[in-house]
């Protein structure tokens, strides 16, 4: 039974941030799993700089990438960002991995991955890359003052979901207060909910969240909406969808958990509130490309192009998980996606010389 069935709860129920804080705290002391090759940058046992394979980025692509290298032998170093694991660390309850019936949270979801790229011998640093030079091989990248050097390049920094810069939506994040309906919608069932947007995101989440929900809400802050006529058909038919136009949210209201949000017209300049059980936020979101820009194709958007799977424009640069792929963004597509980077990524050096050629089995 999943988290989602709590008998007797009359608001959701979000584990709450000191929660997941908690369980992030006793999967460390509890772990049963071989101690990693090193836990931390910091470690000196393991001060490489140089590898086969630099992965960037630490959610579900990144580890999977490292996973898959590590076991071919590739060594590879991920530059994990100061913020490691993702987007996940930042999710309550995970629901739709495979694998884990009771849920999990999301940090502890990311300490088993990382737990499993180091036991394999990857090296992880907690830093975020500052500039990088793909102009020759090796490609060079900075990062917290030191040069790295891969042979190869799997670039999986993923995408940041945009949030409206509120503090009491930073309070209140991950409980009641969330930017993905596939992986809290579920929370929501007999209740009402909000949603904030006028794009694709937007209309697409608040149609998803008619399964569960009672009432959506959708606030736009203009008069009509950016996203496709498709789906803007299906939302505005939709019997439990609402539009409030030309309405900025200003506040999210609730003690514990959410419950309501305080709404400015920005013709009229008339401030209501809005009594909601969630506030999903879906503004957008940015792909985490800055630093590769100069090297890498990227779309209207500012994702990164991807050619032939995971390929990109240079030879020996892979690409993986969410910061090419806006249209899937779950942790199971983005961890499938580092798997296929890093076969992509051996099988090329490989063919370079630079790697063995790995059997089957090494996988
Ligand atoms: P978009 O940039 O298209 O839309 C963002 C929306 O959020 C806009 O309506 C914008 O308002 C609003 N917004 C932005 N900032 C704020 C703010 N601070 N306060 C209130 N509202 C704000 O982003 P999406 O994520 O919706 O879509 C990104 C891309 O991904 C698009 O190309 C989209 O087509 C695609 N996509 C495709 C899907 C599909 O095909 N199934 C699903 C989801 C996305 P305003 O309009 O006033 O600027």
């Amino acid at each position: 039974m999943g988290s989602m069935d709590k008998p007797g709860s009359t608001l959701p129920s979000f584990p709450s941030l000191a929660i997941i804080d908690e369980a992030d705290e006793s999967t460390h002391a509890a772990s049963t799993r071989p101690a990693p090759a090193s836990t931390n940058g910091a470690n000196a046992r393991d001060a490489r700089t140089d590898s086969k394979v630099v992965i960037v980025g630490s959610g579900p692509a990144g580890l999977t990438a490292a996973i898959y290298a590590a076991r071919a032998n590739l060594e590879p170093i991920v530059i994990g960002g100061y913020v490691p694991g993702g987007q996940l660390m930042i999710t309550s309850d995970v629901e739709n991995y495979p694998g884990f019936p009771d849920g999990i949270l999301g940090p502890e979801l990311m300490e088993k991955f990382r737990a499993q790229a180091e036991t394999f011998g990857s090296r992880i640093v907690d830093v975020d890359v500052e500039r990088v030079d793909f102009s020759e091989r090796p490609f060079r990248l900075w990062a917290g003052g030191v040069e790295y050097r891969g042979e190869s390049v799997i670039v999986a920094t993923g995408a940041s979901a945009l949030w409206l810069g509120l503090d009491n939506e930073t309070r209140l994040r991950g409980r009641g207060v969330s930017a993905c309906a596939t992986c809290d919608g579920f929370f929501f069932r007999g209740k009402k909910v909000a949603v904030v947007g006028g794009g694709d995101t937007a209309l697409e989440e608040a149609t998803f969240l008619t399964r569960f929900a009672t009432d959506v809400v959708l606030l736009h802050r203009r008069d009509q909406f950016r996203g496709s006529k498709i789906m803007q058909d299906r939302a505005l038919e939709h019997p439990k969808i609402s539009v409030r136009w030309n309405t900025q949210v200003v506040d999210v209201l609730g003690e514990d958990v959410v419950s309501g949000v305080r709404l400015r017209d920005t013709v009229t300049g008339e401030e209501t509130e809005e009594a909601t059980d969630g506030l999903f936020v879906a503004i957008g979101y940015k792909p985490n490309t800055d630093v590769f820009r100069d090297w890498l194709e990227v779309d209207s958007a500012g994702y990164l192009v991807v050619r032939d799977e995971t390929g990109t424009r240079i030879d020996g640069v892979f690409v993986a998980g969410d910061v090419h792929d806006h249209r899937y963004r779950q942790a199971v597509t983005a961890a499938g996606d580092g798997c296929k980077a890093a076969i992509d990524a051996e099988r090329w050096l490989e063919a370079q010389g630079i790697a063995e050629k790995a059997t089957a089995t090494a996988w």
